[in-house]
C-alpha cells in the first residue's frame, strides 16, 4: 500500500500493549506512546517509542491510532474525550482491547460520523504472543478499513482475519472465549471424575485425546500437571490466561447473549463457575486451575 501508515499513536501500554508497541517499532513504525502509568511509559520509551503527555498529544503527526485498554468505558472515554477531537482527517483507528460489542459499534459509528475509518480488532493470545508478535486479530469494520488496518496488525500478529462489519471482531472474540471457558470446565470435570473412578489421568488423556472428547483445552492446555504438552498446570497454574480475564470475557459473552436473546446455558454455567474461582481469591492464576476447584481442593 502506498499510503500505509508509518507513524502510529499507541494508547495503553500495559501487559499486552507494551509488547505490541515494541513490535510496531521493530517493524519500522514510529510509535508515539501514551499511558496513565509512568512505568508503562518508561518501558515503552526504552523499547524505542516516543513518550507523550496525553492521548491528544499522541495524535500529532500520526496516521493511525492503536488502543489497548482494559474495558469499554476506557475506550469510549479516550476516543470521545481526546482522540476524535485531536486526530487529523484520514487517521485510522484500531481498537485492540476486548470490550462489549455494543460499545465497539457505538464508538465505530461515532468515528464514521466524523469521517474516520475504525476497526475493532481484539486479539487471541496472551502476553507471550503479544511480546512475540504472534497474536491472532479478529477484525470488525468495513472492507476499506480492514485493508488499511491489515499492515499494522500484521506487524503485531501471525493472523489477521476479517470477521465482518463493526463489532464483529468483538463478537468473534467473545463467542470463541465462551467456547473455550465451557470446554475447559468440561475437560476439568471429566479428568476429576476419571480420577475418582480410578482411571489414571495419563491413560484417560491417551484415550480421550484421540477420541471424540478431544479439545484444545485437553491437548494443548491440559489442566492436569504432567499430562500433555507443557502448560500452566505444570508451573502451579501461574502465567497463562488469568481466571479474572476469562471471567471478564464470559461476562461480555453472556451480556451480549441476553441483548440478542441467545440461549447460552453452557456459557452461563462457565461464568458462574469462574466467578466462584475468582471469589476464592484465584483471579490472577491460570484458568485451568478450575480442575482443583472441581476436585474440591
Ligand atoms: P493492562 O491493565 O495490563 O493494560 C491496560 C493499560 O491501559 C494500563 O497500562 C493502563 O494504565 C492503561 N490505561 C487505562 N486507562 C487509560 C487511559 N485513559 N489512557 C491511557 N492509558 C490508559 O491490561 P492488558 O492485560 O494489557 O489487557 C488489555 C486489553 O487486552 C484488555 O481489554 C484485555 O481484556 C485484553 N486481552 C488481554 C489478554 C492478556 O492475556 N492479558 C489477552 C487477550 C486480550
Amino acid at each position: 500500500m502506498t499510503d500505509a501508515p508509518r507513524t502510529i499513536a499507541f494508547i495503553g501500554l500495559g501487559n499486552m500493549g507494551g509488547g505490541m508497541a515494541t513490535n510496531l517499532v521493530k517493524n519500522g513504525f514510529a510509535v508515539r506512546a501514551f499511558d496513565l502509568s509512568e512505568d508503562a511509559l518508561a518501558k515503552a520509551e526504552s523499547h524505542g517509542a516516543t513518550r507523550v503527555a496525553s492521548a491528544g498529544e499522541a495524535m500529532i503527526g500520526t496516521d493511525a491510532v492503536v488502543t489497548m485498554l482494559p474495558a469499554g468505558a476506557h475506550v469510549e472515554s479516550v476516543y470521545s474525550g481526546e482522540i476524535f477531537g485531536a486526530a487529523a482527517p484520514g487517521t485510522l483507528f484500531l481498537d485492540c482491547s476486548t470490550i462489549d460489542v455494543a460499545t465497539a459499534r457505538r464508538v465505530s459509528e461515532a468515528a464514521a460520523a466524523l469521517g474516520f475509518d475504525m476497526v475493532d480488532a481484539p486479539v487471541s493470545g496472551g502476553i507471550a504472543a503479544a511480546n512475540g508478535g504472534t497474536l491472532t486479530f479478529m477484525v470488525g469494520g468495513t472492507d476499506a478499513a480492514f485493508d488499511r488496518a491489515r499492515p499494522i496488525l500484521s506487524a503485531m500478529g501471525k493472523a489477521v482475519i476479517h470477521a465482518g462489519g463493526a463489532g464483529n471482531g468483538q463478537a468473534a472474540k467473545i463467542c470463541n472465549n465462551m467456547l473455550l471457558g465451557a470446554t475447559m470446565v468440561a475437560t476439568c470435570e471429566a479428568f476429576a471424575m476419571a480420577k475418582k473412578i480410578g482411571l489414571d489421568p495419563q491413560t484417560f488423556y491417551d484415550i480421550s485425546s484421540v477420541s471424540s472428547g478431544q479439545s484444545w483445552s485437553m491437548t494443548s492446555y491440559c489442566p492436569v500437571p504432567g499430562v500433555g504438552p507443557q502448560s500452566p498446570s505444570d508451573t502451579g497454574y501461574q502465567g497463562g490466561f488469568a481466571v479474572g480475564l476469562m471471567l471478564k470475557d464470559l461476562k461480555l459473552a453472556t451480556q451480549a447473549a441476553s441483548q440478542v436473546g441467545a440461549s447460552v446455558p453452557m456459557g452461563n454455567a462457565a461464568e458462574a463457575l469462574y466467578q466462584l474461582l475468582a471469589n476464592k481469591g484465584e483471579a490472577a492464576r491460570d484458568f485451568s486451575l478450575m480442575i482443583e476447584m472441581l476436585e474440591g481442593k
